[in-house]
């Protein structure tokens, strides 16, 4: 695809620059603006590109556009929404659910979406050293009742492809571990930064492994053709491509746009698998849908979509031990 070449991708990194690239006057914002967030602008130029111009109720502008609500405290949205440090095993790696594991791979993001639910995580914190890795596979290789390892963040492909191989060079050793799942943004935030070296460890793992690569897309809108390239590229390196989407106010919470992004998401060869209840996080407050009116877009999805294009409906419950299904 002419244009959509393999680069280190450019950023928009305050809420000034965002503003600009969409050609967006402070002055007339609906809402009141955060211009210094604690949780940092972070915006691939590709991901603004795709933006509708002048628009203030763009449905990408508002999952990366800082708001002085962020910062309004709201009974119930906590730091650790998911009870996440409860199931911290070692440095990094979560143990919650029995059969899989989660390693929190490095806490660099291509993106920073206004609704995260590691929003308070240190982002600018360093990341995993080797020896963290090899306690991990440690872990792993111990507990024959783990067959996955997910691994997310941040965002494992913010990892260089070297790194990557290196660290899953020992899954090699641990046939217990089935499955290597990756969970990315970055395909659809930054799809330039899935270059040959990434796709290749993609296939090299697919080899000896099953690889599933869950990327998160909240509207079709985000789908262009140098993201469907990526795509592309990494199924036919092997891996099994799934959807996570958050419902988000203002983003995703009608029929149409659910049933867009699901038909385009398979148009790229992607199956939607969870549209997630918002996690309350600290600072989220002003996304949030209600779980009634969750439901009652499921139901809408249902009679618009084959059973294949519907995703499952789940919200995280701390001391649970799997996602809940809501609908
Ligand atoms: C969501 C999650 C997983 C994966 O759950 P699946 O239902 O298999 O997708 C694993 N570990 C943690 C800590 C999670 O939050």
């Amino acid at each position: 695809m002419a244009g959509c070449r393999s680069t280190i991708p450019r950023f928009c990194t305050s809420t000034e620059q965002l503003l600009d690239a969409v050609r967006l006057d402070r002055a007339r914002a609906p809402v009141a603006l955060d211009f210094n967030p604690a949780f940092r602008c972070l915006v691939p130029r590709s991901y603004v590109s795709r933006m509708r111009p002048g628009d203030w109720t763009d449905p990408l502008l508002a999952q990366v556009l800082a708001l002085r609500d962020e910062n309004v405290r709201v009974r119930g949205f906590s730091t650790d929404p998911v009870g996440d440090s409860r199931s911290e095993v070692m440095p990094g790696l979560l143990h919650k659910y029995r059969s899989r594991a989660l390693l929190m791979a490095t806490a660099a993001c291509a993106i920073h979406c206004r609704y995260c639910f590691r929003r308070g995580y240190d982002f600018e914190g360093a990341g995993r050293s080797q020896r963290d890795i090899d306690m991990v596979w440690r872990y792993l290789g111990a507990d024959p009742g783990i067959e996955e390892l997910v691994l997310s963040g941040g965002d494992p492909f913010m990892l260089t492809p070297h790194l990557l191989r290196q660290w899953l060079r020992p899954s090699l050793k641990v046939p217990n571990v089935t499955t290597i799942r990756f969970h990315t943004r970055v395909p659809v935030a930054a799809p330039s930064m899935v270059g040959a070296r990434l796709v290749n460890v993609v296939r090299w793992i697919a080899l000896h492994k099953t690889c599933v690569v869950v990327v998160h897309a909240n509207c079709a809108q985000e789908l262009d053709p140098c993201v469907r390239r990526a795509l592309g590229r990494m199924r036919e390196a092997g891996a099994v491509l799934l959807n996570q989407a958050v419902l988000l106010r203002g983003v995703n919470d009608t029929v149409d746009a659910q049933v867009l992004l699901s038909r385009s998401l398979a148009q790229a060869g992607v199956m939607p698998y969870y549209l997630h209840q918002l996690d309350r996080a600290q600072g989220t407050a002003h996304f949030e849908v209600s779980t009634r009116r969750g439901r009652a877009l499921m139901r809408s999805l249902r009679d618009r979509l084959p059973g294949y294009l519907v995703p499952r409906y789940v919200a995280e419950r701390a001391g649970a031990p799997c996602k809940v299904v809501l609908a």
